[in-house]
């Protein structure tokens, strides 16, 4: 869907809420008072009334638009850019882009929306093999309180993103580099007759960050992402020397840095696309949200493939997700 379609499609607020209505009631709605799922929409109400209790649904609610004052096409109009382009998004580019009074709310729905989709991507786990590798990507380091006295991760200024250098080196925290476990599914491809591409097919990828790269610390995060069947390709560092417990295999090599492209092509790869495509876009993570950009990073590469239904499965997602 081009952004012509969208116009197209959801021209007002009443086509986006219809639309909302539709795609629940496709899906099913179940009563919270009493798990019923025969429903009667309420026009006048915007709510559907349970055949059983008579107990209310707001079209929003249970959604990841639940409890938001923000207009249902705003959401649309988020969802739709986040999905639909290969392009990362500033909050302020999107305040923007949405015509938006306000930078918060539109920053919160971002960091809601990646956080539904950190979600969507928990629920597979990385199978065959699996090339894993460290990355260091560049995070500030927040004071607990800033000088406007917002705690650390309140969102307010954690994300300084647009906003000038001048301002974010006041008090701002310093520079520091967030270790991040990156993991691809990378499998010989014997189809690959270009001798110029890779002779390994990737396939879905995940990214997190961790506190240490200790041994423990790493075979943790690695048995979440990771099928125990699956076999695992890493250079020698220290902290992969244990993954030979949690998966059926381990290959491990000394890597010279020339090499690195050819032992681990595909995570080098992954590493050096979301840094370019960070670089500029999200100015001064904090810690909190990195986890959340490479999130939708790693979502919108997992699905690289299959666009055309994003946008449903999104406005779909759940309101549960919690925040940290
Ligand atoms: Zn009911």
């Amino acid at each position: 869907m081009n952004l012509l379609d969208f116009n197209n499609r959801f021209p007002d607020e009443l086509s986006c809420r219809q639309y909302l209505r539709l795609k629940r009631e496709e899906e099913g709605i179940t009563c919270k008072n009493c798990g019923g799922v025969k429903h009667y929409w309420l026009e006048n109400k915007s709510r559907w009334r349970c055949a059983n209790c008579m107990s209310t649904t707001n079209l929003r609610s249970g959604t990841i638009m639940e409890k938001s004052k923000l207009p249902v096409k705003t959401w649309f109009m988020c969802i739709h850019l986040m999905t639909s382009t290969k392009k990362a998004f500033s909050a302020l580019e999107m305040q923007r882009q949405l015509g938006s009074k306000r930078y918060e709310p539109i920053w919160y729905m971002m960091q809601k929306i990646r956080l539904s989709m950190a979600k969507r991507d928990a629920k597979y786990k990385l199978q065959g093999n699996i090339e894993v590798d460290d990355a260091y990507f560049a995070i500030v380091d927040l004071p607990e309180v800033d000088e406007l006295g917002n705690k650390k991760g309140s969102g307010r200024v954690v994300n300084t993103d647009g906003k000038d250098d001048g301002e974010q080196k006041r008090g701002r925290g310093s520079q520091k580099q967030q270790q991040v476990l990156v993991m691809v599914e990378s499998n010989p491809n014997p189809d690959q007759k270009n001798t110029h591409k890779k002779k390994r097919a990737m396939g879905f990828v995940k990214m997190v960050i961790m506190d240490n790269l200790k041994g423990d610390s790493v075979n943790y995060e690695v048995a979440k992402a990771v099928h125990p069947n699956s076999s695992a390709i890493t250079d020698a560092m220290g902290g992969f020397t244990k993954l030979k417990a949690i998966l059926a295999n381990h290959t491990a090599t000394v890597i010279p840095k020339k090499e690195a492209g050819k032992t681990l092509p595909w995570v080098h790869t992954v590493i050096a696309n979301a840094k370019r495509l960070f670089l500029g876009i999200h100015h001064s993570v904090g810690k909190e949200y990195l986890q959340n950009y490479l999130s939708e990073y790693c979502y919108k590469l997992n699905r690289r493939n299959f666009q055309s239904d994003l946008f449903d499965r999104m406005i779909l997602a759940g309101a549960n997700d919690t925040w940290y």
